[in-house]
């Protein structure tokens, strides 16, 4: 079967095709990879942005009714994906070759801060990402403990005189970094600024984390110090910004969101954590409204999420019969999409006098 146009003219017409997602032409997303007629039939292929892209039959039968509107003699169009994540890249500038660095913050201590960072790094893995989990809360890093990774980091000399550290590994394939791998767990870490500073650095610029499309890092509660290190080492994709539901956790929330801007870390949005009987249910989603800030989704109260994280086995919330794997996976994907989405909005954060 022959037809009256050409791959070029298809390519055309399926840009005209609004992302359902992204609410944007697929020629402006410029996710229209190629259009093949091959035996007389359509293979229209989309390189999506994210892993869990969440509406894709919804982009398939936009892009088919776009090509059949402007082309009757079509037929059948088949619509294939590819995944190529994208970001910022910012940490080039430091040899970091991460495509979004985000962090995970929070008002206070005792929030599930570490879990839910290690819960993203874990879901973004599952959603089929390379992912990196960077424990930066330096007071108390739970991070090896909750993954039961151990063991000083090995050390490479790729070339004379540049030294190297190796993330270890965790199970699942994320690789880590803590503070916590260097001194023993009964041992307190007196920090002053200029060594923190140091360290964060360090780990940043030193450690092997190779090609990665997200970096998470758990952040210390409340400080500023730590997030400015940060924004002036590289740009942030986002901070996601972890609460309890009840009334004074919610107001350590909004001051950790007013840290951020401070620090010119855009907030990609607030998880609700422990949302049940005890604390209450939906106090963060109605603070995120009140504060035009993305509500990323809750994660209950469950003693899975407790049991595993003391056992080091954080890896098994994730299991096809856990309970938490569902909400887990929900705000992963959200994460995933507030920074396509915070990428695409070109997300240029004012300049602060106070800096
Ligand atoms: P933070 O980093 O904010 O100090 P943690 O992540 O260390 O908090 O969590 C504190 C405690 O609460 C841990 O014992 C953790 O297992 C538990 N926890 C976190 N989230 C939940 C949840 N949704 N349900 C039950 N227990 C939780």
């Amino acid at each position: 079967m022959t037809h009256s146009f050409t791959e070029s003219d298809l390519l055309q017409t399926a840009g005209k095709t609004v992302d359902p997602v992204f609410q944007q032409p697929l020629s402006t997303l410029r996710t229209l990879k190629e259009a093949s007629i091959a035996d007389g039939r359509i293979t229209i292929t989309v390189e999506l942005p994210l892993y869990g892209y969440p509406q894709k039959d919804e982009l398939t039968t936009a892009i088919q009714k776009t090509i059949a509107d402007a082309h009757s003699d079509a037929g059948e169009v088949t619509v294939d994906y590819t995944v190529k994540v994208r970001g910022k890249d910012s940490g080039g500038s430091i040899g970091l070759k991460v495509k979004n660095v985000i962090a995970v913050g929070s008002g206070k201590g005792g929030v599930g801060k570490s879990t839910m960072a290690a819960s993203i790094a874990y879901g973004l893995k599952e959603l089929g990402a390379s992912v990196g989990l960077m424990d930066a809360d330096v007071y108390g890093p739970s991070i090896p403990h909750m993954l039961n990774v151990e063991g000083q980091p090995a050390a490479s000399e790729p070339s004379p005189g540049v030294m190297r550290i190796e993330p270890n590994v965790a199970e699942g394939g994320v690789k880590v970094m803590s503070i916590g791998f260097f001194v023993k767990p009964d041992q307190a870490v007196v920090w002053r600024g200029p060594m923190l500073h140091k360290t964060l650095t360090q780990f940043l610029k030193d450690v092997e984390w190779g090609e990665l499309d997200y970096l998470i890092i758990d952040m210390p509660p409340g400080t500023g110090d730590v997030s400015l290190t940060l924004s002036q080492l590289l740009g942030l994709a986002g901070a996601v910004i972890v609460c309890t539901p009840q009334q004074v956790a919610l107001l350590d929330a909004v001051k950790a969101i007013s840290m951020f801007n401070q620090v010119r870390i855009p907030v990609l949005g607030i998880v609700e954590n422990m949302s049940g009987d005890v604390f209450g249910r939906g106090g963060a989603c109605e603070k995120a409204k009140e504060m035009d800030v993305p509500f990323l989704g809750e994660m209950p109260i469950d003693a899975q999420v407790r049991i595993q994280g003391d056992a080091g086995n954080m890896a098994k919330l994730f299991d096809e019969d856990s309970s938490a794997r569902e909400p887990l996976m929900n705000i992963s994907q959200q994460v995933a999409l507030g920074v396509a989405k915070k990428l695409l909005e070109g997300g240029s954060m004012p300049t602060l006098e106070i800096l």
